[in-house]
């Protein structure tokens, strides 16, 4: 059982997603075969194995896509060993493979500890319909099959339940370095924005100044205005995109307030509305959060900024956009829901998001999500992404207080 978990963990962590899966299958594959070759043999008489629970944490974990390489291997490996037992086995695997995947969706959902407990349930019920199956089959319900079905069922309970914690905590430990490493990322872009804009802006101000003189100058001919324009209008674009910058890499200081968020809330939603109307996107707004915190002023209304344009830029063009926008409190957190109905992303392209200068737009800097990300971490926030492709895309920050 564990085989599969260390292999994977030494060797493959690190390699891209897609490639990952299909070691995974694999392993998972070899798990299973294993525990048909060498199963456990009850001094009574009785042999189980468990080959279910690979088979149950593959179908929970992975859906229907990834159970059924796994159930192919089985039943071949079944069929190849022969014996008795083998129509059973194939019809019980078939149940299993239909019914077990169905949970997947909301098994993923979960916390790690439901996710734990409910594998652990999904192996005993598996194993106690097995049981019950092989109960009316030999009929004689002696104390030898009553003993078998204690071990079975203890069995799987502890080896499921032990995997199980094993998985999650590593999956919590990727999490974290991932966490990590993005804050690490942050400062250093930071850190660099932080000089090179400061110095950058006084040049821009002066030479934009001194455009706006030259071009109220009346010796102009409209081409040599034009360019002048042109030249005003980049200009104002760096300091834009300057601005952009700054405010995140700003150290915490100039604006702290201890407050629930009111403020920004009704600064951000009167600054975005003439956006959202330009854009024909509908604007649901709720607020319900008595609990305060400390935090930047500024960064956080240009955090809650960024994230609404993002939020009606992805529903540019479509019919009856709607950009929802929840706050609300539970459990000592201050929860900011923003949702569209907007183009959704892809996996891959939620992975990407907040890193410097990732942007799918023409027009587009790839700062704005890297500045939310940043004032979020400094409240030591948390921004989880869902999307869809072509459905939309919910952001949902938990600052805690
Ligand atoms: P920019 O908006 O300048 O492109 P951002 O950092 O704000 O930069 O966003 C980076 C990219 O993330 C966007 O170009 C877009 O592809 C993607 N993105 C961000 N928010 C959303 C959203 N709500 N829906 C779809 N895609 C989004
Ligand atoms: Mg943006």
């Amino acid at each position: 059982m564990l085989f599969p978990v260390l292999i994977f963990l030494i060797f493959f962590e690190n390699r891209p997603h897609a490639y990952n899966r299909k070691i995974l299958v694999l392993l998972t594959a070899l798990t299973m075969i294993l525990c048909i070759a060498k199963p456990i043999q009850l001094e009574t008489g009785f042999i189980f194995d468990l080959r279910y629970v690979p088979f149950i944490i593959a179908a929970l974990y992975g859906g229907y896509r990834n159970v059924l390489p796994l159930y192919l291997i089985l039943n071949v490996y079944r069929f190849y060993i022969g014996g008795a037992g083998m129509v059973h086995s194939f019809i019980f695997s078939t149940v299993v493979l239909i019914v077990v995947p169905l949970l997947s969706k909301k098994f993923m959902n979960m916390i790690p500890r439901s996710r734990i407990i409910w594998a652990t349930v999904s192996a005993l019920l598996t194993m106690g319909c097995y049981l019950i199956v092989l109960s009316m089959i030999i009929k004689t319900l002696d104390r030898q099959f009553w003993m078998l079905v204690f071990y079975a069922l203890t069995t799987h309970a502890v080896v499921m339940a032990v995997i199980m914690i094993l998985l999650e905590q590593i999956i919590t430990n990727f999490r974290n370095r991932d966490r990590i490493l993005q804050s690490e990322r942050l400062n250093v872009v930071s850190e660099l924005a932080a000089s090179v804009s400061h110095e950058m802006r006084n040049p821009l101000t002066v030479t934009s100044g001194f455009l706006q003189l030259l071009n109220q100058s009346k010796t102009l001919t409209p081409e040599e205005k034009g360019y002048i324009e042109l030249s005003l209008q980049e200009l104002n674009r760096a300091e834009k995109i300057i601005s952009d910058y700054l405010s995140f890499a700003k150290p915490q200081s100039e604006n702290m307030v201890y407050s629930n968020l009111q403020a920004e809330c009704e600064y951000t939603k009167n600054v975005i509305m003439p956006y959202a109307t330009i854009h024909r996107v509908a604007v649901e707004f709720s607020f319900n959060n008595t609990l305060c915190t400390r935090y930047d002023s500024n960064q956080i209304q240009q955090c809650l900024i960024n994230l609404y344009k993002n939020g009606i830029e992805a529903m540019k063009g479509m019919e009856d956009g709607v950009l929802s926008i929840d706050i609300s409190e539970r459990k000592q957190n201050i929860i900011i829901m923003i949702r569209d109905t907007g183009i959704g992303m892809t996996k891959d392209e939620i992975s990407r998001l907040g890193k410097p200068y990732y942007s799918t737009k023409e027009e587009g800097t790839g700062l704005g999500m890297l500045m939310a990300y940043s004032a979020i971490n400094k409240v030591k926030g948390v921004i989880e992404v869902k999307s869809e492709k072509g459905k939309g895309t919910t952001f949902l920050i938990t600052i805690p207080t």
